[in-house]
């Protein structure tokens, strides 16, 4: 199900879980503001979610409420996760859903990463 994206941040959100370690991830990157891991549900060859460390329900949240260093922190962990998984050529994909429209389910911040094959023209 979709999540409302305005409601206030669940610690009990399955992002948060996999953050503290109380659910296994398979993890492919870690740095001050972000980690990566496998998705279970993988969706293409490659398909990692980065998530940051802070407590955001989703880009809306984040984008609006994090301080300018964790915002900086974040984008650059992106893209250290894709150089760091040898995705940068041939090329990648990022993603990021909100709220219902967007059919956000996690309500922790994530973008997803996809490669591993071509991935054809951008679907709306
Ligand atoms: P979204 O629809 O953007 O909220 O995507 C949520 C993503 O989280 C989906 O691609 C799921 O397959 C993935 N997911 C859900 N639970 C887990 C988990 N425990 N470990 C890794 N990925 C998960």
């Amino acid at each position: 199900m979709p999540i409302d994206a305005t409601q206030p941040y669940d610690d009990q959100n399955i992002f948060a879980k996999i953050l503290r370690g109380e659910i296994p991830s398979k993890r492919v990157y870690e740095d001050d503001f972000a980690i990566a891991f496998h998705d279970i549900n993988p969706q293409a060859p490659t398909h990692l979610l980065v998530i940051p460390r802070g407590a955001y329900v989703s880009w809306d949240d984040f984008s609006a409420r994090a301080p300018d260093t964790e915002i900086a922190g974040f984008i650059r962990a992106v893209g250290a996760v894709a150089r760091a998984a040898g995705l940068v050529e041939p090329g990648y994909r990022l993603l990021a859903n909100i709220g219902q429209d967007g059919h956000q389910e996690v309500p922790h911040l994530h973008v997803h990463v996809f490669a591993g094959r071509p991935l054809g023209p951008m679907l709306a």
